[in-house]
């Protein structure tokens, strides 16, 4: 107990600036709080929440980015005890409900081998091929001559090998445009699917290794009971999904919490002097503030972002043009309401996926959330809510284009999909010109990037989803992680100023 006492004092007074208040940066800063430290978020937007932002109109709540979350990381189960969100928590309706287009109609997607076996989704060859990949599955050559990006395997590659096109086509390739609005050709295996890459490292066949990896950890559950919350699957909150950050910077003070504040600059100058780190930065209002000093900063701009600030180190500039250009993946997310008799053949469950090969079938949209199926407080009992989004990778122009027209192609595709009639009730449109950063096959170099900041300016801690996971949940492990880097460097540098004894 004398030692957390201690650590405890080495902590108290150290000063932690956060940049950017979405669910990694205010997890980082809940984290630095709680251990006593002094935070000071900056956020260059009015609100919280980054890509977490519901909205509640007319008796209608939407989500119009993360629609839901899940808790495989530890951090996010903590949090969620720590926060007494517990009760808040929304489980989906028939969650594992889920639909993907095959030949132009909806088909359940297989969740145990029996279903499997018996579903329309693939050919009996697929099939055959998932429940033998254990011996039917290939190597990864990688003795081609050609270039080092090109080497690295994509998403698209891994899976052919293990279970065949067909899979790649009608499972991974829908997937992966439903979580990351990318196509399999262009994601970077290693980075997008680190469990499985590590998996086949380990075990070869993803089959025996998934399936000993989850026994393992059934063997650990059981051995300490009270665990096993994060097998229940998707989840959002009541309200929506902004109650999250809401709530993980509800204890921040106005001095603590800096809206409309973009930083502009970040200055590191060595020195046995603490508060190493200045920062500067424009209010909506124009004013600029300069000169506010800490100890450490946890940076979780996304990095188009951070390549725009001006760093300095030592007094000279330290030029970020060693961090690579990232690239993002526009998207359009919609959201209609219909009245249930509009609705000839409504689908119970999660949500509907559309593979790019289904495009044939005059299909344009990436995949729909039942989100009043699966969570009937999001409109009136007379309506049905959906989101859909467009674009991404598949269709980058079609992000782009007005309500309008993108309110018939929603409409063209929930006729096919759901057989709605008429034009729907209210629409509602919203564009991320940047929603995903791309985990692509040159996504080494940008992880070699972030390190090398790191290395080379102390005190600076880079998180949020350009690093170990694009979802709610692997972003707020990522400021978890970072706020426990900074605790250990805070109590480094102090143990380094401690005067010989
Ligand atoms: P962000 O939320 O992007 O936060 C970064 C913050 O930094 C922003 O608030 C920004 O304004 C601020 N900022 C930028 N520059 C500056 C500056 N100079 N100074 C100060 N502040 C700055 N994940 C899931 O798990 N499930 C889903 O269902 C899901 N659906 C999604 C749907 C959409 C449409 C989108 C866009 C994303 C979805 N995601 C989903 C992904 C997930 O929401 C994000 O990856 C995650 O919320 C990112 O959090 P973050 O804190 O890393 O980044």
């Amino acid at each position: 107990a004398s030692n957390a006492v201690a650590d405890h004092d080495k902590l108290s007074g150290k000063r932690v600036a956060v940049v950017g208040a979405g669910v990694s940066g205010l997890a980082a800063a809940y984290k630095l709080k709680s251990k006593g430290l002094n935070v000071t978020v900056f956020e260059a937007d009015g609100r919280v929440g980054g890509k977490l932002r519901s909205v509640v109109h007319n008796g209608l709540i939407w989500d119009e980015g993360a629609n839901t979350m899940t808790e495989a990381e530890p951090e996010v189960g903590s949090l969620l005890d720590d926060l007494g969100l517990r009760e808040k928590q929304q489980f989906p309706i028939s969650q594992k409900k889920r639909y993907i287009v095959r030949n132009g109609l909806p088909v359940m997607i297989p969740t145990n081998p029996i279903a499997l076996v018996t579903s329309s989704v693939l050919s009996t060859q697929s099939k055959f091929q998932i429940l033998f990949e254990p011996f039917l599955w290939k190597k990864h050559d990688s003795s081609s001559k050609v270039s080092d990006a090109s080497v690295v395997e994509s998403v698209s590659g891994f899976f052919q090998r293990h279970f065949g096109q067909e899979v790649v086509d009608y499972l991974i390739d829908p997937f992966v445009a439903g979580t990351s609005a990318a196509d399999p050709e262009s994601l970077s295996m290693k980075h997008s699917f680190p469990d499985l890459w590590n998996i086949e490292k380990s075990f070869g066949s993803i089959l025996v290794g998934a399936i000993r990896t989850k026994f393992a950890a059934k063997g650990r559950t059981k051995s300490s009971p009270g665990t096993k919350k994060g097998s229940r699957g998707s989840f959002s909150f009541k309200g929506g999904m902004q109650i999250l950050p809401d709530m993980l910077c509800k204890d921040l003070s106005r001095d603590e919490l800096n809206l409309d504040s973009k930083v502009l600059s970040l200055s590191y100058n060595a020195g046995p002097r603490q508060e190493n780190w200045s920062l500067s930065c424009v209010s909506n209002n124009e004013t600029q503030r300069q000169n506010l000093h800490y100890d450490a900063v946890v940076m979780t701009a996304p990095l188009c972002n951070v390549k725009e600030m001006n760093v300095m180190k030592g007094g000279q500039p330290f030029k970020l043009n060693f961090l690579p250009e990232i690239n993002y993946m526009p998207l359009s997310v919609i959201i209609t309401t219909f009245t249930k008799e509009k609705v000839k053949r409504p689908l119970e469950g999660f949500g509907v996926l559309i593979p790019s090969k289904e495009q044939k079938h005059g299909f344009k949209t990436l995949g729909t959330l039942f989100s009043s199926m699966m969570f009937p407080d999001r409109c009136p009992s007379d309506l049905h809510l959906y989101t859909t989004f467009i674009g991404g990778s598949r269709n980058q122009e079609l992000a782009k284009a007005s309500t309008d027209e993108l309110k018939q192609v929603v409409t063209s595709d929930l006729q096919r999909l759901l057989g709605v009639e008429g034009e729907p009730v209210f629409v509602n449109h919203i564009y991320w010109n940047k929603a995903f950063p791309l985990y692509d096959r040159s996504y080494d170099s940008v992880m070699e990037a972030i390190d090398k900041m790191e290395k080379d300016l102390p005190g600076f801690f880079y998180a949020g989803n350009h690093r170990g996971g694009l979802s709610v949940g692997k972003s707020i492990a990522s400021g978890c992680k970072a706020a426990d880097l900074v605790i250990s460097y805070l109590e480094s540098c102090s143990n380094d100023n401690k005067p010989e004894d």
